[in-house]
C-alpha cells in the first residue's frame, strides 16, 4: 500500500480509498500543489513499525491539503469581489459578501456600519494587554478595467485596481486563524474600512461613536506594491506614505466684453502669477524634508468668443513627508494666495479636501515587523525614502502607535490605478503571515 496524491493505493496499484469527495479541478490543483510543494511520499507498511511514520505523512497531507482548499477558497472569494467592485462610500454589497464569507467566525463583539459600510470584528480576551486593530480598505475606483481575465469587473467605470479586493482577502484569511486561536490577552479588532480612496472612510470610523469604545493601541496596515520585488516586505521608521490635500482656489474679478477686457478684471494674470509662485515654495520655504504641489485642474471663464473672462478655479494638491511640514506649507500656500490675489485685486475663496495625514509608523512596531519576516523566511527591506502618495491609514496614526508596510507586488506589475491592474494572489499568504506573526507577538503568551 502507498499514499499518493490521488490517495491511498495497493501495491497493484487498486484504490484503497480515494480523494472521491473533491472535483477533478481541486484534486489537479492539489497535485500540483503537493508536486511543487511537499516531498511526495511512497513508502510500503510492510513492516508495522513504519506506520506511525506513514500516518504522521498522511496527516501531514491532509493538513496540506486543507491548507490548499482554504486558501484556494479565499483566492476564489477574492476573485469574486473583484467582479463586483464598488466606489467609496457604497460599498454596501462588499459589506455584504464579507459578512458571507465570514459567518463561520464567532467574535466576543460585531460591529456593523461602522464609518459607513464598514464593519468591526472584535476578539477580547478580558484580560490586561493592548487592543490591536489591523485594517484592511474595502473600496474600489471609477476607472475602467482593461484586463481580459474570466472574473472582470461587471460594473462600468469601476474597478478593483487598487487590489483592495486582496486587501480584504487578507484579512479574512487571518479572521479564520484568530477564529481558531484567539487573544491570550488584550484585544483584537479586524476592521473592514469603507471609503479609503477618497480619504473619508478612516476619519469617518474613528469619528463615528461606536469607534469610541474600541481605542486602539496599535493599528496595522498594509499596502501591495507594484514595482517591487514579489512577496518582499517594505517599511520604514517614522513616516511611511505622506501627507497630502487637496486645496480648491475660487477667484472672482469682473467679466467684460472680449472687445474691452480693460472694463473688466480678468483673472488670467492673477493665476499666471500664482502658479508660479506655488511652483517655488518648496525652494524658498524652509521646510524639514520633502514637500511638492501639482496643479491638478485650472478652469477660467466660459466657451464663450465674446466674453473676457471674470471667474476662475484653481486646484491643487499638495503634498509633505511631515504633517509639521504640511502646516507650514498651508500657511505659506494661504499668505502667498492672499498676497497674490489683493495686488490684482481679485477677491478669492479657498477650501481643503481629501485630507490624508503622513502615516508615521512607531518604531517598535517596525522592529516586530522585521522580525516576524525573518521568523517567517519572508525577505524585509527598509525603504530609503517614504512614498509620495498618501493612505488615509495616517488618520488611524493621529489616534494610536501604528505600522503600514507594503508587500511587493512585482517588479514589472501594472502599477496601482493603471486600468490593467489585478491583485496578485500570490501574495495572499505572505500578508497572512505577516498579520499572524504579529498578532501572536502582542497578544499571544507563547511568544
Ligand atoms: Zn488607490
Ligand atoms: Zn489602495
Amino acid at each position: 500500500m502507498c499514499f499518493c496524491s490521488r490517495g491511498i493505493v495497493n501495491k497493484d496499484s487498486s484504490y484503497i480509498t480515494s480523494i472521491s469527495l473533491l472535483n477533478n479541478s481541486t484534486i489537479a490543483g492539489i497535485e500540483g500543489f503537493l508536486t511543487k510543494h511537499c516531498r511526495f511520499l511512497t513508502v510500503f507498511i510492510d513492516d508495522v513499525k513504519y506506520f506511525f511514520t506513514i500516518f504522521k505523512e498522511f496527516l501531514n497531507i491532509i493538513r496540506l491539503m486543507s491548507y490548499y482548499i482554504s486558501l484556494q477558497k479565499i483566492i476564489d472569494f477574492r476573485k469574486n469581489l473583484h467582479r463586483f467592485p464598488e466606489l467609496s462610500g457604497s460599498e454596501r454589497d462588499t459589506q455584504k459578501r464579507i459578512m458571507k464569507f465570514l459567518d463561520n467566525l464567532n467574535p466576543d463583539e460585531f460591529i456593523l456600519n461602522i464609518g459607513g459600510y464598514g464593519l468591526a470584528y472584535i476578539y477580547d480576551s478580558g484580560k490586561q494587554g493592548p487592543v490591536l486593530l489591523f485594517r484592511t480598505d474595502v473600496d474600489a475606483l471609477p476607472i475602467q478595467e482593461s484586463n481580459s481575465i474570466e472574473y472582470i469587473s461587471e460594473v462600468d467605470h469601476v474597478a478593483h485596481l487598487c487590489g483592495h479586493d486582496g486587501h480584504i482577502a487578507i484579512l479574512c484569511g487571518f479572521a479564520n486563524i484568530v477564529n481558531e486561536s484567539r487573544p491570550d490577552k488584550g484585544k483584537l479588532v479586524l476592521l473592514f474600512q469603507p471609503a479609503e480612496e477618497t480619504g473619508k472612510g478612516a476619519k469617518s470610523v474613528i469619528n463615528d461613536s461606536k469607534f469610541h469604545k474600541i481605542k486602539p493601541d496599535i493599528s496595522i496596515a498594509l499596502h501591495n506594491l507594484p514595482g517591487f520585488k514579489l512577496n518582499t516586505v517594505y517599511s520604514r521608521d517614522l513616516a511611511f506614505a505622506s501627507a497630502s490635500t487637496g486645496f480648491i482656489l475660487k477667484l472672482k474679478g469682473l467679466s467684460s466684453h472680449a472687445a474691452y477686457p480693460e472694463n473688466g478684471n480678468n483673472p488670467d494674470r492673477c493665476i499666471a502669477e500664482l502658479i508660479e509662485r506655488y511652483n517655488t515654495i518648496s525652494s524658498e520655504i524652509k521646510f524639514d524634508d520633502f514637500v511638492l504641489i501639482t496643479i491638478i485642474h485650472i478652469k477660467l471663464g466660459e466657451v464663450a468668443f465674446g466674453t473676457c473672462p471674470g471667474e476662475a478655479i484653481l486646484m491643487l494638491t499638495i503634498r509633505s513627508y511631515l504633517n509639521t511640514d504640511m502646516i507650514i506649507l498651508k500657511q505659506n500656500l494661504e499668505s502667498i494666495t492672499e498676497q497674490i490675489c489683493n495686488s490684482h485685486s481679485i477677491k478669492f475663496s479657498y477650501e481643503y479636501t481629501e485630507d490624508f495625514p503622513a502615516s508615521i509608523n512607531d518604531n517598535q512596531c517596525v522592529k516586530i515587523l522585521r522580525t516576524v519576516c525573518g521568523e517567517n523566511n519572508i525577505e524585509y527591506v527598509d525603504l530609503e525614502a517614504p512614498f509620495r502618495w498618501s493612505e488615509d491609514f495616517g488618520h488611524f496614526s493621529q489616534i494610536s502607535k501604528s505600522l503600514l508596510f507594503g508587500i511587493g507586488s512585482g517588479i514589472e506589475h501594472p502599477q496601482l490605478h493603471n486600468e490593467n491592474y489585478d491583485f496578485p494572489d500570490e501574495i495572499i499568504q505572505t500578508g497572512i503571515n505577516v498579520f499572524n506573526g504579529i498578532y501572536k507577538k502582542y497578544l499571544q503568551n507563547n511568544e
